[in-house]
């Protein structure tokens, strides 16, 4: 059938058409902005075969991770960054300062409201207390990760991603600092550690609970945070090249000296004990770490047992020893906040302040 359309009518169409398109495009740039910055991990991962549950970590893209969730595009306009892709075991502190200039450089973009970074779990406790001590934004920064590789049955990676990014666009999320989510369950960077190899539900917040509670991107918050980070954090990577070495030594029944003077004489600049209980170790270790704490090394007394508190004086005299007590924090994240204190000083002192605070 032959339409024949006046001059007038045609012009009306497309001034109709004309709408349409503008209004489509308004609607789309009005959705807020998310960029994923992506490192890989177990929700990048892909299995070897189908029948095993082997898997390398850090295998697929920070857009095949996307194309996972194409309902997440409701939430907002996604843009991808890929910072590296590796298992979260194989974190080092350079890749760290680079993605933490890479996100203090995109939280600064007026252009992004929120932030994502995927990550494997392993080191993601490590590595979210890290960037909460060193971004500088309100803007939500959300990590997020899975306990089951990208191709297994009943993937979590994909419902995690959708909670992220719901979370990054979520108003009440601003301010809080950088957040961890899994398993429908938000954690703070400061409280969360990983505890099942394998499970689902691996993170807990054993000190101070939960920050909230997350199903099908509809989230709620039971606390506020605690203590300093993100814009009132004084620590900053802006002019850092590289972190002082810390190391980590590991205490048990019969412990000795040996690992302790082997780090001194490599000459490392800090220490930290994840001590037996209340951050104890045999006299022999010790003895170790007073020796080195008199070379100027910064010793930090944490505790192995996962939960509690390590306090200054208790069963080691901290004060006549040179010790600093960890606190709250667990022996990778009193190493965190180490690093960065021997970037502002080496006082013992001034050091304990930064566990009072931080
Ligand atoms: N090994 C993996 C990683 O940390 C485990 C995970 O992501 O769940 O990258």
């Amino acid at each position: 059938m032959k339409v024949i359309r006046s001059r007038r009518q045609r012009v009306c169409i497309l001034i109709a058409l004309l709408f349409v398109v503008l209004a489509r495009e308004s609607n789309a740039s009005s959705r807020p902005k998310v960029r994923v910055l992506s490192t890989g991990g177990t929700i990048a991962g892909v299995q070897l075969n189908d029948e095993a549950p082997a898997y390398r970590a850090g295998t697929a893209s920070a857009e095949d991770l996307i194309r996972a969730v194409p309902q997440a595009k409701k939430l907002a306009d996604i843009s991808v960054e890929q910072i590296c892709n590796i298992g979260s075991q194989k974190m080092k502190n350079s890749i760290w300062l680079t993605l933490a200039k890479r996100l203090n450089e995109v939280l600064k973009d007026p252009d992004v409201d929120g932030v994502v970074i995927t990550h494997g779990t392993d080191t993601m406790e490590e590595t979210a207390y890290f960037l909460s001590l060193v971004s500088k934004s309100d803007k939500p920064v959300v990590m997020v990760g899975s306990m089951r590789p990208s191709t297994a049955i009943s993937a979590d990676g994909p419902m995690n991603l959708y909670n992220a990014i719901a979370l990054a666009v979520n108003r009440n999320a601003k301010g809080r600092g950088v957040l961890v989510t899994l398993n429908d369950e938000i954690h703070y960077a400061r409280e969360v550690e990983k505890s099942n190899t394998t499970g689902l539900n691996t993170f807990v917040s054993p000190n101070r609970g939960r920050a909230g509670l997350i199903q099908a991107g509809d989230a709620v918050f039971f606390s506020e945070p605690s203590l300093k980070y993100g814009l009132r954090s004084e620590f900053s990577v802006d002019l850092l090249a590289e972190l002082p070495q810390v190391e980590i030594v590991y205490a048990y029944s019969n412990v000795g000296r040996d690992t302790i003077d082997y780090l001194v004489n490599k000459g490392v600049r800090g220490i930290v004990l994840a001590g037996a209980g209340e951050g104890n170790a045999t006299d022999e270790a010790l003895a170790g770490l007073q020796d080195a704490a008199k070379r100027g090394v910064a010793i930090v007394r944490s505790s192995r047992v996962g939960s509690g508190i390590v306090r200054r004086n208790i069963e080691v005299n901290d004060d006549r020893m040179g010790f600093i007590a960890s606190g709250e924090l667990n022996p990778q994240k009193a190493r965190v906040l180490l690093m960065l204190g021997l970037t502002m000083t080496t006082d013992p002192n001034k050091l304990q302040n930064y566990y009072y605070e931080y």
